[in-house]
Order: structure tokens, then sequence, then C-alpha cells
């Protein structure tokens, strides 16, 4: 079957190569590692960003071809018919030769996610660590987990059209850092949270069981904090198992999607926080969850937000067709659309004693890499990897917070340009904490603030 698949794509990548000059084996490989390790409402966006007329022509030419050398197959008399069985000898060699690596890297490789989404219950896993604490801790610490965030396209990093005029505000008033040289550790959602709410590290997959890393939900927890998990996510499914397994370790949690909202904007989180903010002296660790600019972009803010047309790109894209810009004109709405929700979230925390972090779990190659590829990122493109990480790193202090903690305010001014990868998040927030050391041992070196 995966000779015959390749033999397939391998007709595919001779027609796409005579027509477009390029083959299509690497995006397919690209979409399905997206595909599965993301959550499905992600995955039929980014499906649907894909199913463009001309792809749907050559799906269904895949599959046209399939049956026609399924149905000749069963009718070559191989033995009796000497140059039939060259001809096909000939299309299996190279077809293995070339689609058949892709396909063989596809089947062996990116597809072990599929079997890698268990759900597991994390409190069997709790490690119980010894903390030792120092300082006031501030009542509310909170982590947003941006979805798709590429710091190329924000306002706050030079970026040439005002996408983040909210938050600018907020850093014209000494109250947002925005950290100059923050990339996140991987390019695809659920391996990027694990590495941001655990020890976990991506690059030590191979070594390491991600269920048995230490959370900074128990962390937390551990240091008396209650922990809230507010998502516009998925709580189930196949594909949201294993965030959603963070979720269930939270002393409360709650998911957009299970709440009556017709709408999946991110504005819906709003109102699920300040349901949380209490009136007594309990120290709450929020995580919120956003779609953030997630492909399909367009369906990522509301038409009041479309500020961005494809005309505005002529001139810096005047090399890219017309659709193209139209899609950075869409991603930078949602871009934009993000701006204000955050800015929303951050403001409900004004008059509180609040610190609020801000990441996004990846980036996006927004034609980048390539003039057709706009996505998470092409697997295996160097250009396309080192883009797709490009992710902003904010943190938020209220007027309340800045007062009352002024060493930790004075060390997260002075730490904005300090290199950072999101996966050492966890430390920052520890750090903010006042944890010390964990079983002995001090972080306090993977912590952003020197
Ligand atoms: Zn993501």
């Amino acid at each position: 079957m995966v000779l015959l698949v390749a033999i397939v794509q391998f007709i595919v990548d001779l027609y796409l190569l005579i027509i477009y000059g390029e083959t299509f084996s690497t995006l397919h490989v690209d979409m399905l590692a997206a595909f599965v390790a993301t959550n499905p409402s992600e995955a039929i966006e980014y499906l649907k960003s894909y199913l463009t007329i001309d792809k749907v022509f050559i799906i269904s030419l895949s599959l046209s071809l399939l049956l026609v050398l399924f149905y000749f197959l069963r009718r070559i008399k191989f033995k009796a018919n000497f140059w039939g069985e060259c001809v096909i000898s000939i299309i299996v060699l190279v077809s293995v030769c070339v689609s058949g690596i892709e396909y063989k890297n596809l089947l062996l490789g990116n597809i072990y996610f599929l079997f890698q989404t268990e759900s597991y219950d994390l409190k069997e896993y709790r490690q119980n660590p010894e903390l030792i604490c120092s300082g006031e801790k501030p009542k509310y610490v909170v982590l947003i987990i941006g979805e798709s965030f590429s710091k190329m396209h924000s306002s706050l990093y030079s970026y040439s059209k005002e996408t983040n005029p909210l938050l600018s505000k907020l850093a014209a008033d000494s109250l947002l850092f925005v950290c100059k040289n923050s990339t996140s550790a991987c390019t695809k959602t659920i391996p990027a949270i694990k590495s941001i709410m655990t020890s976990y590290v991506n690059e030590m997959s191979d070594s390491i069981d991600w269920f048995k890393c230490l959370t900074l939900i128990e962390v937390m927890q551990k240091i008396d904090y209650k922990a809230v998990w507010i998502s516009n996510h998925s709580r189930e499914g196949f594909f949201d198992n294993e965030v959603g397994c963070y979720a269930a370790l939270c002393d409360y949690s709650v998911f957009a999607n299970e709440r009556d909202y017709y709408s999946r904007y991110d504005q819906v989180l709003l109102p699920l926080i300040e349901e949380c903010l209490n009136g007594d002296s309990t120290q709450t660790f929020f995580v919120v969850n956003m779609l953030g600019s997630h492909i399909y972009y367009k369906d990522r803010y509301p038409e009041k937000f479309s500020k961005f047309k494809s005309e505005d790109y002529i001139a810096s894209y005047h090399h890219l067709p017309t659709e193209s810009r139209q899609t950075i004109s869409e991603y930078d709405n949602s871009i934009l659309y993000n701006d204000s929700v955050v800015y929303e979230i951050m403001k409900t925390f004004e008059q509180q004693d609040a610190i609020v972090v801000y990441i996004s779990d990846h980036g996006q190659d927004i034609f980048n890499s390539s003039n057709d590829y706009a996505g998470h990122a092409i697997n295996g493109n160097y250009v396309s990897e080192q883009v797709a990480v490009l992710v902003p790193l904010l943190v938020y202090t209220s007027p309340i917070f800045k007062k009352k903690h002024s060493l930790l305010y004075k060390r997260i001014e002075s730490s904005e340009t300090m290199p950072y990868r999101t996966d050492s998040i966890m430390y920052t927030i520890m750090d903010v904490a006042g944890i010390e050391t964990v079983n002995g041992v001090s972080y306090k070196h993977k912590s952003l603030l020197k």
C-alpha cells in the first residue's frame, strides 16, 4: 500500500513539477505533522487553509490515479508483458527513491504523534518537591499562552504596520516589558505547551517521558496558589488530551466551548477570568490558553478588526500574488485583535497585586521561506523553522505590583534584552513566586530575570 501511495505521489509530484516547478511532498509531510500535533478545531482550520481549488483538483486527480492504477494492476499479466513489467518497475523504483523517502519518514516518523496522544492522570505522577521560598508572593500570577503570534508581525518589535497599538500604550507607561530576544522552543502546539508547562525539553523527547516531568501547576499549588486553567481550546479529544492533562491538574478549569458561546473569538475568555477573581486573600495562578492567530487567520477576529487590506501590502510584498497579500492582511488583523484581548486581560488585573506574562506557543512562517507557504513551519526547511520560533514575550506588572515588589520590578526592567526561550518560562514564574530552590537545587539561572 505504501508503494502504491508512493507511486501516486510520484505521478502527482511529476505533474506539479511540470506545472508549478515544485513538488507537493514536503507540504504533505508538514501538513500531517501539524495536523496531528494540534487540536481538532485548529486542524480543521489548518486543512481549510490548504484546500484551495487547485489543491482539491490535485487531490481528486491523485485519488483517480490510484483507482486507475488498481484497475490496471489487477489486469496486467506481468510475466506475459515484459514492457509493462519494466515500466511498473521503473515507476516503483523512482517512486521509492523520491516520494517513498518522504513517506517512509512520514509513516515511521511523524505519524508516531498519533500514538502519543494518550491521556495521563498527572496527579499520579506528582513529585511532591521540597521547595524553599523567600519574599512576598504576588496575589495573582497569570501566564497567557498565545497561539501562532510571530513577533515579525508585531509593532512592539518594530513591524511597520501598527498591530499592537494598545499594548504599546502599556509599554509607554512602563507597565509592559517587551523581551527583545525571545524564541519558542518548537514550532508545534502540543510539544510547545509541554515544554512551557513542565521541565520537559523538546530536544530530549527520546529520553524523557513528558508526563513524568515536574509541572509548573504542582509547583505553584505546593506554595499555596490556587491553580486555574481558562481555555478557548477543547478540554478533551484525540488531539486535546495531552494539554487537557495539565488543566485536570488544576484546582479549577473552564473551557469556553463548554459554555453556550457561539463565537470562538478570544474575548469569550474575559468574563471567565473575571469570574475567578476573588475578594479574599487567596493567591491564584492563572493559565489562559488563547486561540490567538491560528490558521485560518480570518476566522480569528470580528469584522470590525479588518483594518489591514491586501492593497496595503503591494509595495512591501509586490513579488507575491494578491491572495498571499490577502493572507498577510488577515494575519495582521488577527494580531491586531489579539492585541485588544491581551490588553483587556492585563487591564482586568490593573487594580490587583498582579503580574501577567504573555508568550506564544510558537510563531508562524508567513511567506518568509517560500512565496506560497503560510503556516506553522515547513519541516526540515531551515529558514522556515528559524522564522517560526520568533515569538513575543511580554511581561505586564500592575501599578500595585510595581509598588509592592519594587526589587522584582527592577529585575524585570533590567532583563528586557536577555535572550530567552519559552521552555524556561516555568523557571521565571517560579522566580517571580519567590521559589529559591527545588529539592535543594536553585533554578534561578534559568529565569529570565537577572
Ligand atoms: Zn499552536
